[in-house]
C-alpha cells in the first residue's frame, strides 16, 4: 500500500486556499482593535452585503456546529421545535448542540428519500400536533446542498418558504457548502436565500478554502437582536476577530469562493463520469455538488482501501469521496482508474449483486 499524494475522504482535509491565506497575512499588520471592532471585520461584513445585494446582519463563528446551533437558538424559545431532515447535520452530527444552545428546542425529523425537505413533509410535521403537550414548530432548517450532495433549486426553496410563511415558520439554511450550490445552479447568492424567502443562512468558509470559520447572515435583521451576546456566551466571539473575518475578504472580493466551489464540483463530476456504467457499482446519490457516494461490492471497497484510498462509509454504507478547492485532477483520475480496474472482470472480480441501500 502506497500513501496517496492526496485523499478525498473529506473536503476538510484540504488546506487553506491562497486567497484566504493572503488576506490573513494582509490583516497581520501591526495591531488592530479586538472583538470585531476592526477594519477587516467591517470590510468582510460589507463584502457579504455586496455579495448578497442587501443590508444583512453578519456574524462570524469558528465552526458550523456553533453557527447552526446559535442561529437556531436565536429563532427559538426552549418550548419550540425545529423541522429538519433525518439526515440533517444538525440532527446527526452536532452532538445535540442545537438542543443544548436553545435550552431544549426539539428537532422534528422528516424521513425523506433524498434528504431534502419539501412542503408536504414540512406540513405533515408542523400540523401533526397543535396541542399544548407538543413543542410548537417554529423553524424549518434545510441544508444546501444536502449532506449527500443534492442541491435545492430556486423553485424548491421558494415552495418551502411559501409553506413556512403560511404556517408561521422561520426558514434557516445550513450552507456549509453554500458556495457549491451557487456554483451548481449558476444563480446569485441572493436568488437562493432572501429572494427565495430564507431568513438566516450559515455560510460555510471551512469547506470553501478557509482554515476555520462560518458566517451567520441574518436577512431578516430583526432576528439578529442580541445575537452578538449569544455568540460571546457560547465562546464564539474571537478576540482577534480580524483573523476569523479577513479570510472572507480574500474569498469574497477575489471571487475565489465561487471558483473554489466550481473546481470541487467539477472534480466530483469527473469521477462520476469515469465510473458511470461500471459493472457492480452505482452512484448512491445524484452528483450535484462536490461529493460522490459510491455503492460498490465490499471487495471493490476493500480493494480501494488496499490501494491506499481513505474514505468514509457512514452514510448507508456507500463510499464517500469529497472534493475541495485543491483537489488535483490527476489524483482524481487515479482514483477513477483504480475503481475501473477493481471493477473489471479481468481482474478476477465476479460481478457482485447491486447493493440496495441508498
Ligand atoms: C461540515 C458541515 C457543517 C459544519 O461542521 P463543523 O465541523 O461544526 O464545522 C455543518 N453542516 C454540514 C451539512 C456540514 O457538512
Amino acid at each position: 500500500m502506497t500513501a496517496k499524494p492526496q485523499q478525498f475522504a473529506s473536503d476538510n482535509y484540504a488546506g487553506i486556499c491562497p486567497e484566504a491565506w493572503a488576506a490573513t497575512a494582509a490583516a497581520n499588520d501591526g495591531s488592530a482593535r479586538a472583538y470585531g471592532d476592526d477594519i477587516w471585520t467591517q470590510r468582510a461584513a460589507d463584502a457579504f452585503r455586496t455579495l448578497f445585494e442587501t443590508k444583512c446582519e453578519v456574524f462570524f463563528a469558528f465552526n458550523g456546529t456553533a453557527a447552526n446551533s446559535l442561529a437556531l437558538a436565536a429563532l427559538c424559545q426552549s418550548y419550540h421545535s425545529v423541522i429538519c431532515s433525518s439526515s440533517a447535520h444538525v440532527e446527526t452530527d452536532e452532538c445535540g448542540a442545537p438542543e443544548f444552545f436553545s435550552n431544549g428546542s426539539k428537532l422534528l425529523v422528516a424521513q425523506t428519500p433524498d434528504g431534502k425537505l419539501n412542503p408536504e413533509a414540512i406540513r405533515a410535521l408542523a400540523c401533526g400536533r397543535s396541542d399544548i403537550h407538543f413543542p410548537k414548530p417554529r423553524v424549518v432548517t434545510i441544508t444546501q446542498p444536502t449532506e449527500t450532495g443534492q442541491v435545492y433549486s430556486i423553485d424548491e426553496i421558494r415552495a418551502i418558504s411559501a409553506t413556512c410563511r403560511e404556517l408561521g415558520l422561520k426558514l434557516h439554511m445550513d450552507g456549509a457548502r453554500f458556495a457549491h450550490a451557487c456554483a451548481r445552479l449558476g444563480c446569485t447568492p441572493a436568488d437562493i436565500t432572501w429572494r427565495a424567502g430564507v431568513d438566516v443562512l450559515c455560510f460555510g468558509g471551512t469547506k470553501n478554502g478557509m482554515a476555520a470559520g462560518e458566517a451567520i447572515i441574518f436577512f431578516d435583521t430583526s432576528l439578529a437582536t442580541d445575537f452578538d451576546y449569544r455568540c460571546k456566551q457560547a465562546g464564539q466571539l474571537a478576540s482577534k476577530m480580524r483573523f476569523l473575518s479577513a479570510p472572507w475578504i480574500g474569498l469574497l472580493e477575489s471571487g475565489a469562493w465561487l471558483g473554489n466551489a466550481r473546481h470541487a464540483n467539477d472534480c466530483a463530476a469527473r469521477l462520476a463520469t469515469t465510473i458511470a456504467g461500471l459493472p457492480g457499482v452505482r452512484l448512491a446519490f445524484p452528483v450535484e455538488a462536490n461529493s460522490v457516494f459510491l455503492s460498490a461490492p465490499e471487495a471493490v471497497l476493500d480493494g480501494l482501501r488496499e490501494r491506499g484510498w481513505l474514505f468514509y462509509t457512514f452514510i448507508g454504507g456507500s463510499a464517500r469521496f469529497m472534493f475541495a478547492w485543491d483537489s488535483d485532477i490527476a489524483v482524481v483520475r487515479a482514483l477513477g482508474q483504480d475503481i475501473v480496474e477493481l471493477c473489471a472482470p479481468a481482474a478476477g472480480m465476479p460481478p457482485a449483486p447491486q447493493s440496495s441501500y441508498g
